[in-house]
């Protein structure tokens, strides 16, 4: 579905094709987004939970992000509309809140029948996670929250050097509410992979290119918080010095 910023990067199911709507069965959402930092109220899951009993559809929803919020802002769990438990599986995964990226452990919950059926997949391709894994991601949900807190300033500040940066630099971009990510329009004059291959070629700076997410997401790049605020500054001083040169 197209996820466009005129419509908050949401998507617009009045617009989902007939034939689209008689042959679908699942629905991937994912709020905060990745890679738009986009985050969805519980307005817009009732309005998904509502569809998805009206067109017998399954949402999966994504909420690898829910807990990387800023300034107070929490992210509603789709499995908060009444009804959703019927319709709706939410998956989480420990990888970004909890710096496990690639130990591959996570939870999903919701819909019991799709639990249970993905639990016999589950444990038919695979036969548990190493237990060493399992201990510390169970530390982790126990007793994570002052981390995940420690964490979250630390991605903030970053978040706000690096926007305040660029808007400096004359990019224009808000401050996303989650997700480490900014997802800034490119300037005129520049497709997403020619300001991407700038960027690497003149700065050694590594953005993604929008369209790498499809067509949509052409007009934009990705920058990730995922290094220290020293790197950031390093970054917008080179694409200072860049710029002012050409
Ligand atoms: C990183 C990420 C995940 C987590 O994937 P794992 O396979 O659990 O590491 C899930 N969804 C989105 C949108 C992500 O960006």
């Amino acid at each position: 579905m197209p996820l466009l910023e005129k419509n908050h990067f949401l998507p617009e199911l009045h617009l989902i094709p007939e034939d689209v709507l008689k042959n679908a069965r699942l629905m991937f959402l994912n709020y905060p987004n990745n890679p738009t930092s986009q985050v969805a109220d519980k307005s817009f899951f009732a309005e998904v939970v509502e569809f998805a009993h009206k067109h017998k559809i399954l949402i999966a929803h994504d909420a690898a992000y829910s807990e990387m919020t800023y300034d107070g802002y929490k992210a509603p769990s789709i499995l908060e509309v009444p009804g959703a438990k019927e319709v709706a599986i939410e998956f989480f995964s420990l990888s970004k809140t909890y710096n496990m990226t690639g130990w591959r452990v996570g939870f999903a919950v919701g819909h019991p029948q799709a639990i249970a059926l993905l639990g016999k997949v589950k444990s038919n391709l695979d036969s548990g996670i190493f237990q060493a894994i399992q201990l510390a991601a169970i530390t982790a949900l126990k007793d994570g929250d002052s981390a995940l807190e420690e964490n979250l300033k630390i991605y903030q500040g970053r978040r706000d050097l690096l926007i305040q940066g660029m808007n400096n630099l004359g990019f224009k971009t808000a401050l996303p509410r989650a997700t480490f990510y900014c997802w800034i329009p490119v300037p005129p004059g520049y497709t997403s992979s020619e300001l991407s291959l700038k960027f690497l070629e003149e700065m050694n700076i590594v953005v993604t290119p929008g369209n790498g997410f499809g067509p949509n997401g052409e007009g934009y790049f990705r920058i990730s918080l995922t290094v220290a605020e020293s790197r950031l500054l390093e970054a917008l001083t080179r694409v200072k010095k860049s710029y002012s040169r050409s």
